[in-house]
């Protein structure tokens, strides 16, 4: 009798034994599991892009030149350009607008949330505020003095990064083209320049490594901007809110001014829309070679 309960006690025992033996391998087993398939999600989510053809569908901010309309011209160019992406399949291109008007959620959101977008854009001043009065942050003030932006233009630039920010979107570019200033109502100006975040923002360094992509495409086909206060061409911004002012913004964005919009080459469609399809092909590749180079 001893001799069978030791036995089956020892039977016993070896019997749990093995089984917490595979219970601990199984666990290995599907934790691995676990662990391959979320790296491969990871591997298969696609990445977000924001492009935000600057400026208002049918009115304000927007320069204009003759019968041009910098706001047309955005558009055009973000339209090319989302086409052109939207050919990799690693990618989601989304536009703040298109042809018919605003991207329809983005406009649902702010205008159903205007009133938490403007009270979270003064919190985040608040904020940084309290950082400069603890000496944290040094207020820099531009090279360039910005236009005064609509109060609905103000709501909309703050309600689209607080729209990325709960979208999870990967990257921003703001797409403009420049016009003011002209010396005695003449325009003397011309080039290419960007704005990103200054660099005592959190998203300064990766906005300023996309903005080295882009700087490389668009050299090859635009002359840097001849205007003193744009010649660092990737000229750092404090209080641009497309660029994210009071850290309303956590990820890589650049503010793109291509030309001026009253260049000789943007004066006929036939050579502006030659440009323009040039500028979007310069950007798809600065953003697919940033991306790849920078996962
Ligand atoms: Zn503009």
């Amino acid at each position: 009798m001893v001799k069978t309960l030791k036995f089956l006690f020892g039977v016993q025992k070896n019997t749990i034994k093995k089984i917490l033996l595979s219970a601990t391998f199984i666990a290995i087993i599907l934790s691995a599991i676990i662990l391959v398939s979320q790296s491969l999600n990871q591997q298969n989510k696609k990445i977000k892009i924001l492009i935000v053809a600057g400026h208002e569908p049918n009115a304000g901010g927007a320069d204009e030149f003759k019968a041009i309309k910098e706001r047309d011209l955005n558009l055009q160019l973000s339209n090319i350009l989302k086409d052109m992406l939207s050919t990799n399949p690693n990618l989601e291109i989304i536009t703040a607008r298109d042809s018919s008007g605003w991207n329809t959620d983005l406009k649902n959101y702010i205008e159903t949330n205007s009133t938490t977008i403007m009270e979270w854009a003064s919190a985040m001043k608040n904020k940084m505020m309290g950082k400069v009065d603890a000496g944290k942050i040094e207020l820099i003030d531009p090279n360039m003095k910005h236009n005064n932006a609509t109060t609905n233009a103000i709501l909309y630039l703050f309600g689209t990064n607080k729209w990325i920010e709960k979208n999870n979107i990967d990257l921003v570019l703001h797409i403009h083209f420049n016009s003011n200033p002209k010396i005695n109502g003449k325009p003397v100006f011309r080039g290419y320049c960007m704005y990103i975040p200054e660099k005592q923002y959190s998203n300064s360094t990766s906005s300023r490594i996309f903005a080295n992509y882009l700087n490389t495409e668009i050299s090859e086909i635009e002359k840097p901007s001849n205007m003193l206060q744009e010649k660092d061409l990737i000229i750092e911004d404090q209080q641009l809110i497309a660029t994210g002012v009071y850290n309303t913004l956590k990820i890589p964005v650049v503010v793109v001014e291509y030309a001026y919009i009253y260049e000789p080459m943007m004066l006929s469609s036939s050579t502006r829309n030659i440009f323009i399809e040039k500028a979007a092909s310069s950007t798809a590749i600065a953003i697919n070679n940033y991306l790849s180079r920078n996962k």
